[in-house]
């Protein structure tokens, strides 16, 4: 054979090599993602807006109150939900007149999270403290949930990706919340910032700023669903 067929046997060898490495790479991403999809897809998620209507929950000096900007960010979440295909049930809000600022009791709200037929809970908040330095979002979850505590470490680490880089919190388990242990689903409390630091303040009541929220909020749910589908194409 001579050398110049010699390289382009070679050469033709190299090129088909390459196609079938590249196609069934490809393969196994478009398999990954439709795992990824398929572990979301029909997931039902109850977004729990806290407090509300004679419970305004914690109120700032400037007159802020919790339960109004809870709405806003849940509504901005359960757009982004909708979005990438989840079903979205609200505690309250849903099919309210915008702006306003419904409420329930503690037993309604415990109700309406133990009859929904969910895959998740997402109950929003927002923090005060006497420290008016004290800022940041922080998840929280019940915590002898294993699932739980991996839903929050995917919100919490996406909080800080995307929403403040100098967020140093770390999430943390409780047993006494009864948002958290209602549902057997894996629950998760965000305080989403503290009213009470006033650079925060203005940033919360900034819908572009609460969107973002909501972002960080809906890319740590569908990162959950992502690490939770590769665990279950490992193990097989
Ligand atoms: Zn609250």
């Amino acid at each position: 054979m001579s050398t110049c067929k010699i390289i382009k046997y070679a050469t033709v060898a190299v090129l088909l090599t390459a196609f079938i490495v590249f196609s069934s790479l490809k393969i196994i991403n478009v398999t990954r993602s439709t795992q990824a999809a398929n572990e979301r897809n029909g997931k039902v998620i109850l977004i729990d807006p806290g407090h509300g209507g004679s419970d305004p929950g914690a109120v700032s000096t400037k007159g802020t109150k919790e339960s109004v900007l809870n709405m806003q960010v849940a509504l901005f979440l359960k757009e982004y939900l909708l979005e990438e295909g989840f079903e979205v049930i609200m505690t309250r809000g849903d099919g309210d007149v915008p702006g306003a600022d419904t409420g329930m009791t503690n037993d309604e709200r415990k109700h309406i999270i133990a009859s929904a037929e969910c895959d998740m809970v997402v109950s929003i908040h927002m923090n005060k403290f006497s420290d008016t330095s004290v800022h940041g979002a922080e998840t929280f979850y019940y915590e002898p949930s294993e699932e739980g505590r991996q839903l929050a470490e995917c919100i919490q680490i996406s909080l800080k990706n995307e929403l403040d880089s100098t967020n140093t919190r770390t999430i943390k388990g409780v047993t006494n919340l009864f948002v958290l242990k209602t549902s057997k689903a894996p629950s998760v409390l965000i305080e989403c910032g503290y009213i009470s630091n006033p650079t925060e303040e203005t940033k919360l009541n900034t819908p572009s700023y609460q969107r973002r929220i909501a972002f960080s909020v809906c890319c740590g749910i569908m990162s959950y669903y992502s690490k939770r589908s590769q665990l279950q194409s490992t193990t097989g």
